[in-house]
This record gives C-alpha cells, structure tokens and sequence, in this order.
C-alpha cells in the first residue's frame, strides 16, 4: 500500500484542480491520498466525485491543513479522515480564510510601499476562488520579474522578518485541534523539521501538541535525512503519537511526486492504523 497523507490543490496553493490531482494519483498507483488545502476542505467533493466518474482506484481520506501560530512560529496542523460537514469546523476555517484575506490586503501594502503595486489584484486572480496564500503572492512576483526565482520571493519579501511579512491572526495550536476532534478526526503535526527552530523549541513543542490531544506528527516526508527520520519517528513513539507520511504535493516537478520517498521507521505506528481511521 503506497500512502500519502499530504497534497494540495487549486483550493488553497496547489496548481491542479481535485480532479486531476485523483487523476495523477490513480497513475502514480496511490493506494490512498489525503488532500489537505490550506484552512479549506472545499476541494474535496469533486476529488470524491472524480473517483466515481473517472473509476479511479485510489481512496480519498479527507483532510485539511490548518495554519496555526505558536510563540511567533507559523505552525501546519493537519487533520486526517475528518468529517467534512461537521458545521463548527466549516465555520472556523471560514474565519481562517477571512484572515487570509485581511493579510492578503495587508501584504500587497507593504509591497505596495516598495514600489510593487496591485499584487492583491494579481495575487487573487491566481488563487482562482480558492484559498489565497503567500504561494500565489510569489508566483505574481516571478511572473513580473520582481525576483529570480520562487524561494527569493520568500527570502526577500514574503518569509517572515522580511519587508513584506505580515504576522498572521491565525488561531492557536489547542483550537486546532478541538475542531478537528470534533469533526473526529486525527490531529497531525505537520513536516515538524521544517519550522526552523532549535531541538529545544522542537521537543517543547511536539511535548504540548501531545499534551493538547494531538495524535500524530509526520515523519515521512520527501526530503528527510534518515537522521532526522529516526529522530522524529523517536520523539513520536516518547510522546505516544502515530506517524504519518505525506509528500506536501503542490505542483508537478521534477524534485517531487505523490508518494515518492515516502518511509516510515520500523518503531512507527503508522496513522493508519488508528481505530478512527476511515476513507472519504
Ligand atoms: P501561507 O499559508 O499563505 O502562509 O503560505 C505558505 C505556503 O507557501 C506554504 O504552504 C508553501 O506552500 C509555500 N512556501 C514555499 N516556499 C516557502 C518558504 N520559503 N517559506 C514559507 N512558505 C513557503
Ligand atoms: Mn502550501
Ligand atoms: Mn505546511
Ligand atoms: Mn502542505
């Protein structure tokens, strides 16, 4: 069984619609795909949908990302075979999404400020209804030339402490995950080797998402060395959460495909194997 737990589309800052994102998983020979969109669950449907019409053989779990913050650190905590009519989750992430909008005006000011006009405009058109994100932000960047290449969009202006970076209002790490309880699902701390922190703020952190009800952290992810593999898939089992796997699929590119390189360690108990675990 080949699983991945992580993917994007065009309902937050992925670039292919649900439907051919199930299309290239069914290729790929994905046993099951997770989609989880930024603070949204509205590309999910059609995902279920192109199953039927399309006779993929691919399972669906569905899933969000939600975008939290913790003592400054913009944290992903992903939510695993939830159900997606569950009325206070759906209120949430559209508070969520307010707030994107909110920090979506207030980044294309500060760019503005720079003598980088109307990104807001440009950046919405690309987020095509879905939900917008920095991702959009840097794309309008590239396109106009504004920087070389995509991660000098965040290095100059949209990654955090940089000139166009807006702190975000987004909710807290335990809010999180009550909604996502409450609409039974697996709370998953997402690529925990990504924030950029110290060991110290690491352990704390996957310490309290334990102590708040959080069920699982990544441990699989596409470009993890196997030191840091073993040491998350430890600080997994010495906090008794499950592991998952998940390739964070954003776009085709040569550096990434769906449920490539994706491994847990033998000490995993992967979250598949946890008695809420269902398909879409
Ligand atoms: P947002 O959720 O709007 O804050 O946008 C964050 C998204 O930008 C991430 O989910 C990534 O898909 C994308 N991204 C790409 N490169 C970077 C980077 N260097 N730092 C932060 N986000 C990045
Ligand atoms: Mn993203
Ligand atoms: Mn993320
Ligand atoms: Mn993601």
């Amino acid at each position: 069984m080949i699983y991945d737990l992580h993917s994007h589309t065009t309902s937050s800052d992925g670039s292919l619609t649900p439907t051919e994102l199930m299309v290239r998983a069914d290729i790929k020979q994905i046993d099951a795909l997770a989609i989880t969109d930024h603070d949204s669950v509205s590309g999910l449907q059609e995902a279920k949908q192109a199953i039927t019409s399309k006779g993929l053989k691919t399972q669906l779990i569905n899933g969000v990302e939600i975008s939290t913050k913790w003592h400054g650190y913009e944290i992903h905590i992903v939510g695993l075979a939830l159900d997606i009519d569950d009325d206070v989750l759906l209120a949430t992430l559209e508070t969520q999404i307010k707030h994107r909008e909110i920090r979506a005006q207030a980044i294309s000011d500060k760019l503005a400020k720079k003598g980088i006009e109307n990104v807001y405009k440009d950046a919405k058109n690309k987020a095509k209804g879905g939900a917008v994100s920095r991702t959009h932000f840097a794309k309008v960047l590239l396109e106009r030339g504004v920087v070389s290449n995509f991660d000098a969009a965040f290095k100059k202006y949209l990654g955090k402490g940089k000139s166009a970076y807006v702190s975000p209002n987004w909710m807290d790490i335990e809010s999180a995950i009550k909604i996502i309880h409450r609409a039974n699902g697996i709370p998953v701390l997402a690529h925990p080797i990504r924030y950029d922190m110290s060991n110290k703020w690491l352990t704390k952190l996957i310490e309290e998402f334990a102590a708040w009800g959080g069920e699982a952290i990544e441990v699989g992810l596409t470009q993890i060395s196997p030191n840091q593999r073993e040491h998350m898939s430890r600080l997994a089992n010495l906090n008794g959460l499950y592991s998952s796997q998940g390739s964070d699929f954003h776009s085709p590119a040569k550096w990434i495909e769906l449920g490539r390189n994706l491994r847990l360690t033998e000490k995993c108990i992967p979250v598949w194997q946890h008695p809420k675990w269902k398909t879409a």
